[in-house]
């Protein structure tokens, strides 16, 4: 593929921008956004940074009315000698076209959008906020534009990129929080959508969110759709438990999202020599694991938290407290590991890190 060229407009006044303490998710977003269209037959064109402004589509766009969207999420860190990077973006882009194709949605030129976003960062780094725990996050989203309301894929998209500066996301230390098991709803199925990042499935995942919260726990445990049985994610995270000395995760399987941090969290305990297996689990082995006193430690990981670990989880009229309901060993070494390396106060021994200003991965 040709090389495209970014045109980049700058805004003409930058906004004011928040103070680190104040930040939270997701809610501000910085002065510029970069913005590209798909028509046939042009495919990918007019790449653009433009100010961040509302969009122009019409209401009978596709995206409105089917769904047909994909979206990603990552974030540049400020480090300890002051650059700025980016945690395995490559994979990101990687994954955007996996969920593109489910999606019947156009393949984006990876190496071209990781450097389109790289640009963004820069001209917005002044944004990327300067105390630990805090970051920018990157919204990579595409959306059908075609103005039709019958159903089949779009002929015209637009990819987005937008940046927001976050907060810290455990301000007094890591945290357990308390899970419930879900065993009426589910996210997704074998089959359906589970693999992808596409908005659908978060749609479906809101009314099961809202019931627990009434009940005081923080979020679901997700079981497959088809038996209700195994173990899959919990709340928007992968999911891990240590049993036995041995580190589980639920085998990916066709609904279950391929976090980074999940692979990550893997590729670190084969480093350190501690048994991890990804394989399917039931809900049943994990209830008897924990009546039989091996159940050490249960963790959710994505690139929001990093690690949360569940100090309680609730099954029907079950309740397990997993480790006195404090953080493990493990999900801390784990979460101290991964936040070490990407703001850059530990070595980078797999080259996760890229620096914004370069191509190619940058050594700590
Ligand atoms: C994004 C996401 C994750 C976590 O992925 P990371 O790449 O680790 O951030 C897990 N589950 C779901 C459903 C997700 O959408």
């Amino acid at each position: 593929m040709e090389e495209q060229t970014i045109r980049v407009q700058r805004c003409e006044t930058k906004k004011e921008k928040p103070q680190d303490d104040q930040l939270s998710f997701g809610k501000i977003f910085t002065d510029h956004m970069f913005v590209m269209d798909y028509s046939e037959p042009l495919g990918w064109h007019n790449a653009s940074i433009v100010p961040y402004q509302p969009l122009q589509i019409e209401p009978s766009a596709m995206v409105f009315h089917y769904a047909q969207s994909v979206f990603e999420g990552l974030k540049a860190y400020r480090t300890d000698n002051g650059s700025i990077e980016l945690f395995r973006p490559e994979k990101n882009m990687e994954r955007l076209n996996r969920s593109n194709d489910r999606l019947c949605i156009p393949p984006i030129d990876e190496e071209f959008a990781l450097k389109a976003i790289k640009q963004l960062v820069s001209i917005d780094r002044d944004w990327v906020p300067h105390t630990e725990g805090t970051s920018l996050y990157i919204r990579p989203f595409i959306i059908s534009t075609e103005t039709y309301i019958g159903v089949s894929a779009s002929t015209r998209y637009k990819f987005i990129v937008i940046l927001s500066p976050v907060g810290a996301y455990y301000k007094e230390g890591i945290n357990p929080v308390k899970i419930a098991v879900e065993d009426e709803y589910v996210r997704t199925v074998k089959g359906g959508t589970g693999e992808a990042k596409t908005g659908g499935n978060y749609a479906a995942s809101l009314k099961a969110q809202e019931l627990v919260a009434q009940t005081g726990y923080t979020q679901v445990l997700w079981l497959d759709g088809v038996e209700k049985k195994y173990i899959e994610e919990v709340g928007s995270m992968n999911v891990f438990f240590k049993i036995n000395g041995e580190v589980i995760t639920p085998k990916l399987n066709g609904s279950i999202l391929s976090g980074i941090t999940r692979s990550s969290v893997i590729e670190l305990l084969q480093h350190w020599d501690i048994p991890v297996v990804e394989k399917r689990i039931s809900i049943e082995e994990l209830y008897e694991a924990y009546q039989r006193g091996e159940l050490e430690e249960a963790f959710g990981s994505g690139t929001a938290a990093v690690i949360s670990p569940i100090g309680e989880l609730k099954w029907g009229d079950k309740q397990l407290i997993i480790n006195d309901g404090k953080t493990g060993d493990i999900s801390k070494k784990v979460y101290d590991t991964i936040t070490g390396i990407q703001y850059g106060h530990m070595e980078d021994p797999f080259n996760w890190m890229q620096n914004i200003e370069t191509e190619s991965p940058v050594k700590h």
